[in-house]
């Protein structure tokens, strides 16, 4: 598997129709927790991304261009705690990709962490804090111990978004710390975090978004 600007794109479009789907459901767990936007401000950036993509100019059609696209709509479209934030996550998983036509497994697995530790540094927080990152670090955990016993590129992520989705469900007995939850204290345990449910979503994506491209492939090589 390697992921082209075009797997991006599809990755992108898909994500979008995902999170349009889920608003109301995202936008409830921030209900519980937040302000109630999650769902709000997540469709809004991929609608953007999409209404964007779709009107042209066309992004510059490698990873990085693409990326670095998705990364500067949600920082101008989005308001909010995850609006930076993820914006961040594209735009430095767009520089670890500079240069690369087509990112292998492991460029892959290098722009997953440039993304998570910009998240981290950016929100100033570490997985147990009810946060995104309590989905995105264990995936980043399972794609580092997938590709260091050599599995390909579609089961990297696979393992990714399955770790991504465990890691949400256990933000539910979690005692938020950091962002608008906090401010609850006892009261957020017991609910699961919305930015974490965004990022498994978002992960689950770019696993579908890979395995149904590399199966035209597979199809055609046996
Ligand atoms: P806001 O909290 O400003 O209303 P959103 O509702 O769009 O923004 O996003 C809330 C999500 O952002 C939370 O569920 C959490 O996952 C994530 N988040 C908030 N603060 C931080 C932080 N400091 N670090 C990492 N993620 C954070
Ligand atoms: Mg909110």
């Amino acid at each position: 598997m390697s992921l082209t600007s075009e797997h991006f794109e599809a990755w992108l479009r898909l994500a979008a129709g995902r999170l349009h789907e889920q608003k109301v459901a995202l936008t409830e767990l921030d209900q519980a927790i937040g302000d109630g936007d999650h769902g709000i401000n997540m469709d809004r950036g991929f609608s953007a991304i999409v209404a964007r993509l779709d009107a042209g100019p066309a992004p510059d059609p490698t990873p990085t261009g693409v990326l670095r696209f998705a990364g500067r709509t949600l920082v101008s479209t989005v308001g909010g705690a995850s609006g930076p934030l993820y914006g961040t996550g594209f735009l430095k998983a767009a520089a670890a990709l500079d240069g690369v036509a087509e990112a292998d497994a492991s460029q892959s697995v290098a722009a997953l962490e440039a993304a998570v530790v910009g998240i981290a540094a950016l929100g100033k927080a570490v997985i147990g804090e009810k946060t995104m990152l309590d989905a995105l670090t264990p995936a980043l955990e399972a794609a580092r111990a997938a590709l260091a016993a050599g599995a390909n590129g579609e089961s990297i992520l696979e393992g990714a978004a399955a770790a991504a989705e465990a890691g949400a469900l256990a933000t539910v007995p979690m005692l938020a710390t950091k962002g608008r939850a906090s401010y609850l204290g006892e009261r957020s345990v017991g609910h699961q975090d919305p930015g974490a449910t965004s990022s498994a979503l978002l992960l689950r994506a770019l696993a579908d978004t890979a395995s149904s491209l590399a199966r035209p492939q597979t199809a055609a090589a046996t």
